[in-house]
């Protein structure tokens, strides 16, 4: 169907504000590509790029090996999902839906036959006559989803579509979002703040900060291997733990991580890639489940710290923490006893370390 292709692709806007700098990804056929970061790193100006509602400053972007950079919205084979729906008021769901077709002079009946399918769909069928005011805000959002489904576009561009709805529709309608791409199989880029929504829906995940792409990974992979602090504190609720420190030669051999409060030693599968590193300025991090409660500090790969916070939410326990040089979150079994003020035994997982180099940032694990 559908391959989006974006090739050093800049947007400055007037008075010199780089809000894309020189993106480059190629989207395939079917895919399921999300862009997240936080609020104003270039998410939505990248993709309304690719829709054509944002001038390129820069650069190419093409769908289907045809350069699209003056071609108008109208006639790039694509459909926008927006976050405030931009529903009709004064239409039925029925028009909203047909609206487009009408517009491209689709015969009547193909237009009742394509709304009707679109509708089952969304399971909106019922509605059909209501206007927006008399939905509640998922059916609304169904309804801008279903005027995207009857145009068959080549791609779906989806702009924050679930950021007006409650937490529990949120899920819901996440959940009906990943059915329908694999129903349509289409090609999808999905805009997001939300890493949870980037995690559970993508095939693939583009993470952006300052316009810039800081890594494209499979979520598996994103959460595994972050390519730098960013990415590792961005990526995962709590987020990754982060405690700068130096690395040293250890007695005896290896490697030993010292934050100065407490000392870790290298897993014997990181040495190589870390020895050239000895005697420098590193960034560990280490993820709040890779952290476990034990009833002994003298053990090697084990630190000692004053709990805070206790967070219990049900199914797990968040305990915040502190060394004394850095605060930090242990993600832990919920029957775990503790209270602010104790001190905290923890083993850490010492496979799982993640570690950064001090100055850039950038992942040498
Ligand atoms: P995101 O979608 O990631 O929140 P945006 O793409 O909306 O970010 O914005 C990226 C950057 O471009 C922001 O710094 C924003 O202030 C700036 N920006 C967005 N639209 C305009 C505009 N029309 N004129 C000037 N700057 C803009």
């Amino acid at each position: 169907m559908a391959h989006v292709s974006l090739q050093n692709v800049w947007k400055i806007y007037p008075g010199d504000v780089a809000a894309v700098r020189d993106f480059n990804l190629e989207i395939q056929d079917r895919e399921f590509t999300v862009f997240v970061g936080p609020s104003g790193c270039g998410k939505s100006t990248t993709l309304r790029m690719v829709a054509g509602l944002e001038e390129i400053s820069r650069g190419t972007i093409s769908i289907n090996g045809r350069v699209v950079n003056d071609v108008p919205p109208k006639d790039r084979d694509i459909a926008m999902v927006f976050q405030n729906y931009a529903l009709y008021p004064h239409m039925t769901v029925y028009d909203n839906m047909a609206f487009a077709l009408k517009l491209r002079g689709v015969g009547k009946a193909e237009i009742d036959q394509r709304v009707h399918e679109a509708a089952e769909i969304l399971e909106i069928s019922d509605y059909l006559a209501r206007r927006p005011k008399e939905l509640s805000g998922g059916q609304r959002q169904r309804v801008a989803v279903g005027r995207a489904i009857v145009r068959k576009p080549a791609v779906f561009l989806f702009d924050e579509p679930l950021s007006n709805l409650d937490a529990k529709m949120r899920v819901q309608m996440r959940a009906e979002i990943s059915k329908l791409h694999r129903q349509l199989a289409a090609t999808m880029i999905y805009v997001t703040h939300d890493q949870i929504e980037a995690m559970t829906m993508a095939d693939r995940i583009v993470v952006m900060k300052d316009g810039r792409i800081q890594q494209v990974a499979v979520p598996g992979e994103l959460y595994a291997k972050p390519a730098n602090t960013f990415v590792g504190g961005f990526i995962g609720t709590p987020p990754m733990n982060f405690f700068t420190g130096t690395l040293r030669q250890a007695e005896g051999g290896g490697l030993l991580f010292d934050e100065g409060g407490f000392t870790l030693p290298v897993h014997p599968s990181q040495r190589e890639r870390l020895a050239p590193h000895a005697g420098r300025e590193l960034v560990c991090g280490l993820r709040p489940e890779h952290l476990e409660p034990v009833a002994d500090s003298a053990n090697p790969g084990t630190l000692a710290a004053t709990v805070e916070v206790v967070e219990p939410t049900g199914p797990e326990t968040f305990i915040h923490l502190h060394t004394g040089r850095h605060p930090f979150i242990a993600r832990v079994a919920p029957e775990t006893r503790c209270r602010p003020g104790d001190k905290l035994a923890l083993a850490v997982r010492t496979d799982a370390a993640h570690f950064f180099d001090g100055e850039n940032k950038e992942s040498i694990t």
